[in-house]
């Protein structure tokens, strides 16, 4: 049998492309090497929470059509992202608000917080923020900088943040509210049941052939479909010919505990430079709200995030948009704009640094360009 569309990748731009090909009336085989679907924010149930194998995901959006698309796919919960930092025993709220500036600096109005941010600015002589220490500075001032910026960064990317792009700190919302949501978001939340029943419905009626790698049998898979949907690395599939796309990597430590509550939070981030890992996830909190029933479950299950470089054989998950990985970038992409019936999607198929919502209207895009018409 011939297929209109073979997936590679199972993961959120797979699954958004797959059912809309379908509701089109095409056929489409999936497959993905791991032996499940859903990529990195498949979920698994562990003792009636639903763990995020592959780091925290938080849906957030201002994107109304896609929160009237994915809504279709999934009941989202009125889980409210707030981060505690907690920098040698001492705990800030993230986002930057006006709790942060308060206990950094003893700051008690809006006026006050914003007059220091500007002082401390002024200090470091930065006019045009070049890199993300130059523009963290900027927007919070040298103490957070050093306190809840610097360390947590440099652990994440493994680089200075001086050598950095300043765009990843500006995901990041500075207010002078007292308001710690972190995302500037009118929709959010966690599906109802985890994402990997999410993706479930999104595939529903495709083929899925799982534990099955693409690269390693690229021409008999391909015989198989008239267009590929690549969602894996870029420099993957053109063999690293201009040399390899840097990635971080991430790997958890995950413990199922017998308490009720380990640390009062989904996320907690440790920012200083000493601690090995940047963040602890306590799942269970994503999901049923803090001081509701989460404490009816006897336990609960943490996650330790350390992050690395990249190398062959490990998970990618962050492409490292810098310069020179993006001027690589370009050359694979120049490759790629011309392969004939194969579309490169999602955070590793165009090297991009996206948030699910993004791929989400960019699958949608490029479903519609085909199609005509999202269904
Ligand atoms: N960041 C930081 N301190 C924190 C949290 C985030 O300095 O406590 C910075 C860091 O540079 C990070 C960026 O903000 O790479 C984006 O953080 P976000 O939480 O959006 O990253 P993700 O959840 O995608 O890993």
């Amino acid at each position: 049998m011939k297929y209109d569309y073979l997936i590679v990748g199972a993961g959120l731009y797979g699954a958004v492309f797959a059912q809309q090909a379908m509701a089109h009336g095409k056929t489409v085989l999936v497959i993905d090497k791991r032996d499940h679907i859903g990529g990195n924010i498949y979920t698994e149930n562990v003792e009636g929470i639903n763990v995020h194998r592959y780091g925290a995901h938080i849906f957030h959006t201002n994107n109304q059509e896609v929160w009237s698309y994915i809504t279709r796919f999934a009941t989202f919960n009125r889980y409210t992202n707030s981060p505690v930092a907690n920098y040698r025993g001492e705990l800030y709220s993230l986002p930057f608000n006006m709790y942060t500036f308060n206990k950094m600096w003893g700051v008690i109005t809006p006026d006050e917080a914003q007059a220091k941010i500007e002082e401390q600015k002024a200090e470091a002589h930065i006019t045009e923020p070049r890199n993300l220490e130059e523009q963290a500075i900027s927007l919070v001032g040298t103490d957070i900088y050093e306190k809840l910026i610097k360390g947590y960064t440099e652990k994440q990317w493994g680089r200075p943040c001086t050598e950095l792009p300043p765009f990843i700190i500006k995901r990041l919302p500075v207010r002078l509210t007292f308001d710690n949501n972190y995302f500037n978001a009118l929709y959010q939340g966690i599906p109802i049941g985890g994402y990997t029943a999410m993706i479930e419905r999104l595939f529903e009626g495709a083929e899925i052939r799982l534990g099955v790698d693409y690269l390693e049998q690229k021409e008999a898979l391909d015989a198989l479909a008239d267009t590929v949907v690549y969602t894996g690395s870029i420099d993957a599939y053109y063999g690293y010919r201009f040399g390899e796309l840097q990635y971080r990597s991430v790997r958890f430590e995950t413990e199922l505990l017998d308490t009720a509550n380990y640390q009062g939070n989904a996320v907690v981030n440790y920012t200083d430079r000493e601690t090995p890992f940047t963040r602890i996830i306590e799942h269970k909190w994503f999901e049923f709200g803090k001081d509701q029933d989460g404490n009816d479950l006897p336990k609960t299950v943490i996650s330790r995030e350390y992050s690395s470089e990249w190398k062959s054989g490990d998970e990618p998950y962050y492409p490292v948009n810098d310069e020179k990985n993006n001027a690589l970038y370009t050359r694979y992409k120049a490759l790629a704009d011309n392969e004939p019936n194969v579309i490169f999607g999602g955070r590793l198929g165009e090297y991009k640094y996206y948030d699910m919502d993004v791929v989400i209207a960019v699958a949608l895009d490029r479903a519609k360009a085909i199609f005509g018409e999202t269904l």
